[in-house]
């Protein structure tokens, strides 16, 4: 039996929210496969007040052993880095997680806010909030660039906006399982394979890319990177292959554009991430290892071959052209 203890510092308990609506197994199913035992979770335990100070002084002192501890949301280090921003059983909720990670075999960042800062550390970000090994893109955060847990792993993170209940409870699977190695890691400390494909992979809207066949309005069929926003092209996660919802769903799907909630450095700060903003006519922020001057001919060449389907449907709600053809 492996104990789980997690705590929540400053977010939202989206990572929460979508974990309880994991499916494929649904989490109690999952928890009693891998044998794990929560000990203590802030949204689903029942014990409040003293009785978690005992849980979490018992594991700290190395009286209970704590095999897996999950932080969600990010770690407050104001006013000048003594955490007293935040309070938690006593004590400054950093010292909580600092004592914690130290007797942890894993120590697991859910969401982006703890691997990286994410929301609370956007911005002037006056709480000091930081990720717990990262701080957007450096390397750091609150546990320091050397931290590495019991079992010789650094925070494992498993960044989104909300994180995916997949890529929760696989990466639970495998550590628990021991499949999980350091060098499955990347370079965010992410478990690699639900990282390492971009959101654009597997869009519905990946025919109307190919030919810059663009939605013009929220509502239209096009692809939404040319005017709307969307950083798919850039945003390492598997949301179009692996699916959210039952396997329906994922942000492009429902009309959205992509934010790329899992990128280190999300949320930018002054960014309207509903409007593609460019130079010349060019997106700013272009497609993940492709050059800019290969981008710049593949439009023009795209453009020229655009097909009157694709022209006709990328500005439209539903398919028009199958309609125009039958005359309808
Ligand atoms: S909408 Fe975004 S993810 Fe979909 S094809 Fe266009 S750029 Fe790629
Ligand atoms: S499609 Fe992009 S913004 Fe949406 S959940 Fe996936 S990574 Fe986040």
């Amino acid at each position: 039996m492996k104990n789980l203890l997690c705590l929540h510092g400053l977010g939202c308990g989206g990572d929460t929210i979508s974990l309880l609506n994991a499916e494929e197994p649904d989490l109690l199913t999952a928890l009693e496969m891998l044998d794990i035992n929560v000990v203590w979770h802030p949204s689903i335990s029942l014990e409040k007040g003293d009785d978690v100070k005992q849980i979490c002084s018992d594991f700290a002192s190395g009286k209970r052993r704590l095999d897996l501890f999950i932080i969600e949301g990010a770690v407050p280090t104001g006013p000048d880095g003594s955490g007293r921003i935040y309070e938690f059983l006593g004590r400054p909720f950093i010292e909580w997680v600092r004592d914690l990670a130290a007797v942890a075999e894993h120590t697991i960042a859910v969401g982006t806010c703890a691997a990286s800062g994410g929301i609370p550390a956007a911005g002037p970000n006056p709480a000091g909030a930081s990720g717990l090994q990262f701080m957007q893109d450096k390397t750091g955060g609150i546990l320091g660039d050397g931290y590495r847990s019991k079992s010789g792993f650094p925070v494992i993170n498993i960044p989104g906006c909300p994180s995916h209940p997949d890529w929760i409870l696989e990466s639970l699977s495998l550590i628990a399982r021991k499949k999980l190695l350091p060098e499955h890691l990347d370079y965010a400390n992410r478990p690699a394979h639900f990282f390492n494909n971009l959101a654009h992979h597997a869009c519905p809207r990946n025919e109307f890319y190919e030919f810059k066949a663009s939605a013009e309005e929220f509502g239209q069929m096009g692809c939404l990177f040319e005017h709307l926003g969307c950083r798919g092209t850039q945003c390492e996660s598997d949301c179009n292959i692996r699916l959210w919802l039952g396997r329906t769903g994922s942000c492009t799907r429902a009309g959205s554009p992509c934010i790329s909630c899992t990128s280190q450095n999300f949320p930018l700060p002054d960014t309207n991430y509903f409007k593609t903003e460019t130079i010349a006519g060019i997106p700013k922020a272009l497609p993940k290892d492709v050059p800019k001057a290969w981008y710049i001919g593949m439009v023009g060449l795209s453009k020229m071959a655009t097909p009157e389907r694709l022209k006709i449907n990328a500005v439209s709600a539903h398919n028009k052209y199958q309609k125009k053809v039958e005359g309808k």
